[in-house]
Parts: structure tokens; sequence; C-alpha cells
């Protein structure tokens, strides 16, 4: 399929495109014939990440220092745009936002610790925020960690953790003070034989099956004080807001990649298919749309690959993460639903990519903070 031309951005050089090339081989050979079992069983095995990682694939924009190569993120969210484009869920996202915590506010000696483990993929990881009573108004969280002598002992539970059976690194966010933003840290645990704590239920999706999501329980868990992220409690909430533009760019390109692989299976679709003696793609109907979509598809790259420049500078402010997190995923919503309708019935079928790229898609609106939040928050500076 042809592609219109892109304004190139310095974060594109030829080596993020051979590196590119390179994670598109080894997803397409090692990770995509197993992606139906996965789907299944409801998780990937996390060894699986073991050969990403040692690939320099899992988090290449750590330092060289702790096995990775020292790049700018522009690495890791091409490497999300390959996964995204193999339609391998997010794992990995959700390990790089950790990492990144672990490395940009963790202490030297809590660095040592759990950096290398995490770059070369000895241990997948988990960010526990979201509880049974409180997802988009994280500060009214209720998990709590009592400090006794130079142990903190955790209490409570979470709901809906990617990562959440798989991991062996978990990041925490709890109560260690008083009510609201101030009184909530990150804890982190390593989990494995840990007492207390409980993986509940795989939750049942209705899509991104490959894709483990769990409720978490912690029942006097017992873990070091030198376990607190950065060392000083009432610091966590301050630590979740400052890595959001890169989060929300973890949403908007997955959201960018499904436009691109929505509109190439569409054209594909509609030059073969037949309807009253013609191509569906000789509708114009079908023109139109794919016209639409192409132009969204556009769009959106375009959005997507200023903000990662902005990103690498240094200068993409809260605002323009916020609109891109919102406004990319639900172009990602109204294209899976016009490519679907060119489908027909088989649109319709679980085992034709464009019915899982619609049911996978919906949740692009809701995680990494609701599409409303960040219009509240993008409205928020316009009305000071
Ligand atoms: C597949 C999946 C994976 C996830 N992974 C993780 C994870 O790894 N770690 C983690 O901690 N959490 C995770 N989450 C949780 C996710 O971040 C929350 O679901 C999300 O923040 C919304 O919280 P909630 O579900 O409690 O909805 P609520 O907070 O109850 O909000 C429900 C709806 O109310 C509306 N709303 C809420 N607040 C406002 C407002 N201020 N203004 C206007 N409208 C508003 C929105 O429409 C919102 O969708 C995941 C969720 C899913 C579904």
């Amino acid at each position: 399929m042809q592609t219109p031309r892109l304004y190139q951005y310095p974060w594109m050089t030829p080596e993020v495109d051979a590196f590119r090339e390179q994670v598109r081989r080894y997803i397409a050979g090692e990770l995509v014939p197993h992606l139906d079992a996965w789907r299944r069983q409801g998780f990937i095995p996390p060894e699986v990440w073991r050969g990403f990682g040692e690939m320099g694939f899992l988090l290449p924009e750590m330092p060289e220092a702790y096995g990775g190569s020292g790049v700018s993120k522009a690495w890791q969210l091409v490497v999300q745009d390959e996964l995204t484009l193999a339609e391998v869920p997010a794992v990995t996202g959700v390990h790089s936002i950790v990492a990144h915590y672990i490395h940009d506010y963790g202490t030297p000696e809590q660095r040592e610790r759990w950096m290398r483990k995490l770059v070369d993929g000895t241990w997948l990881a988990a960010i526990a925020m979201t509880e049974p009573g409180c997802g988009s108004d994280l500060k009214a969280l209720k998990t709590t960690a009592r400090l006794e002598g130079d142990t903190y002992v955790i209490s409570g539970s979470k709901t809906f953790i990617t990562n959440g059976s798989t991991a062996s690194l978990l990041v925490l966010a709890c109560r260690t003070g008083e009510a609201g933003s101030k009184g909530v840290s990150l804890i982190v645990l390593e989990t494995e034989n840990l007492p207390g704590f409980r993986v509940g239920r795989r939750l049942e999706k209705i899509g991104m099956h490959a894709g483990d999501t769990c409720e978490l329980f912690f029942d006097e868990v017992r873990v070091p004080a030198s376990n607190l992220l950065g060392g000083v409690e009432g610091k966590g909430f301050a630590q979740l807001m400052s890595q959001l533009p890169y989060e929300r760019l973890l949403i908007g390109v997955p959201a960018a990649a499904v436009i691109d692989l929505a509109l190439s299976l569409s054209v594909d679709y509609t030059r073969q298919r037949k309807a009253f003696g013609q191509h569906l793609a000789d509708f114009q109907n079908t023109r139109f749309k794919l016209a639409e979509v192409a132009t969204i598809a556009h769009v959106v790259r375009g959005f997507i690959n200023d903000a990662i420049q902005r990103l690498v500078d240094g200068t993409l402010d809260d605002s323009a993460a916020y609109m891109a997190k919102w406004w990319t995923t639900e172009q990602q919503g109204k294209v899976v639903d016009e490519c679907l309708q060119l489908f027909g019935g088989y649109g319709f079928m679980s085992e034709y990519p464009i019915a899982r790229l619609y049911v996978d898609s919906r949740v692009q609106r809701i995680y990494g903070g609701a599409n409303e939040v960040m219009k509240d928050l993008i409205a928020r500076p316009l009305l000071a």
C-alpha cells in the first residue's frame, strides 16, 4: 500500500530505521507464531521477554551501565509501534513505565538492585495504582503501607493490573500518610514467594486477550522500608505525574499503529472481495471511506511524530500529551469501526484481525487516564 510521505523529524535516523527493521523481524519470527495460543491462555509467558531483552529491545532507552543502549525514548516508542502492528498487547509499555520510575526516582542502591533485571528481561514489571473503589481519582486510594520499625506492612487490593500475574516486580501506589495526594507513596515489591501477596482472578476482557490483567491482594505484606521508591514518603503522586507526557505517547503511538493497520487490512480486503459484480474497492463509498481513513492516518502520524520529537527535545508539554492521548485514541475508535463495516459479516468474526482491532481498541479511551479526564486537564489552564 502506498502511504503519503510524511515530514522527516530528526529522531527518525537511519539507525532508528535499522533498529525498527530488526525489531519487526524478531517479532514476526519469535512472537507472532505464538499469539493465538497466548490469546487462548490469556497471557504471554514472561520468559518471552527475556529473549526480547537479550536482543536489546526491552528498554533500549536505558543507560548502557544497566545493559541498555542509552538511546532516546523514541526507540522505545518504535518498539511499541512494531508490537502494536503485530497485535502484541501493551506488556512492555507498562514495563518501560516502571523501569523509568525506578531509574528516575530510585536511590542509587535501588537502581543497582533492580535496573539490570528489568533491562535484560529477567524480571517483568507492573504498576499497581487502580483499586476497586478508585481509578481516575487516584488520590482516593486506600491500600495502606504502615511503617513498623524498618518494615512496611501493606494491606489492600488493586484491580485491572496489566502483567499482574506475570510480573516479578511491582511498583505499588499506596497510602503512607494523610488523605489526598500528599499521603501517597510508591513501594517496590518483589512478588515471588512474598507472604501475604496474592494474585486474584485473571480478568476476562472483551479484547486484548493475550494481555494479562489481574486483581491483586495484599494481606499484611511485609517489605523492607528500603523498598520505598526514592526513600522519602509522600512523593508517590508527584512521581506518578511527572512521567505522564511519555506515558501518553505509549498510548498515542499504538493508536497510530492500529489506524495504519486497519487501513492496510481494509485496502487489501476491499480489493479482493466482490459484490454486485465489482470489487468493494470500486464502490464510491468504499473509496471515500478509505480516503477518509488515510487522511486520519496521515494527520495522526504527523501529530504523533511531532510529539515524539518534542518528547526527545524535552519540550512536550502536558497539554499536548493529553491531546495526543485522547484525540488519537478517539480517531482509532472511529477508524476501526468504519473499517470493520467494509468487511461486512467477516468483520464480526473473531478470526479476522479487523474484528480483534475493533474490540482491542476500545480500552485505549479508558486506560492511561480516561479521555474525559484528559479533556478536563486540557481545559484547566485554558480557563485559569
Ligand atoms: C485492560 C486494562 C489495563 C489496565 N492496566 C492498568 C495497570 O497496569 N495499572 C493500573 O493501575 N491500572 C490499570 N488499568 C486501570 C485504568 O487505568 C482505569 O480503568 C482507568 O484509570 C479508569 O478508572 P476506573 O476504571 O476506575 O473508572 P472511573 O474512574 O470509575 O471512571 C469511569 C468513567 O467516568 C468518567 N470520568 C471519571 N472521571 C471523570 C472526570 N474527572 N471528568 C469527566 N468524566 C470522568 C469517564 O468516562 C470514565 O471512563 C487498566 C484498565 C484496563 C481496562
